[in-house]
């Protein structure tokens, strides 16, 4: 059964814009986020960076990791990812690594560009070549870089995700 209707979506959004509002009011991030299986709530999210000095702690990030830990399973294959804001490019992958079947956001990087927030300059940021970002990013290989994968791959108990 299909739970993407208009009015529903339109009802978890309302939910994470009164997650990220109330967050602001408790001192945090104005993020929050939701995560929803077969018309069922999972998990939600807000953002927790200030609060634990978690960097990562996206309110999307936050909202993945509950679930994940609310079902007892790695996997959010079907679930459709709720958010007050366009995900940065860190929630996007975080997203994509969850294997969530649908993204659906409220605000957009411009919004998020005129609250201070830098998801804009990333996704620009990703655009341009390495060699003009301000961080440098290098490649140090030695002959065994690539041992881990061969011990993975010799791992018949592996867990693939
Ligand atoms: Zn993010």
């Amino acid at each position: 059964m299909s739970t993407a209707s208009a009015s529903t979506d339109a009802e978890w959004i309302a939910r994470t814009i009164e997650l990220a509002v109330a967050n602001v009011a408790a001192g945090g991030g104005p993020f929050g986020a939701l995560i929803v299986r077969d018309g069922e709530l999972l998990a939600e999210g807000q953002n927790r960076v200030t609060a634990n000095l978690d960097p990562t702690a996206h309110a999307e990030v936050t909202a993945i990791r509950a679930a994940c830990q609310a079902i007892g399973d790695f996997s959010l294959a079907g679930a459709t990812l709720y958010t007050s804001c366009e995900p940065c490019p860190l929630c996007l992958s975080a997203a994509l690594w969850a294997r969530v079947d649908r993204v659906v956001f409220a605000a957009d990087r411009d919004d998020a560009a005129r609250g201070g927030f830098d998801d804009r300059e990333f996704y620009e940021l990703f655009a341009r070549p390495r060699s003009e970002w301000d961080v440098t990013i290098d490649a140090v290989r030695p002959a065994n870089a690539a041992a881990p994968f061969d011990a993975w791959l010799a791992n018949a108990e592996r867990t693939d995700y």
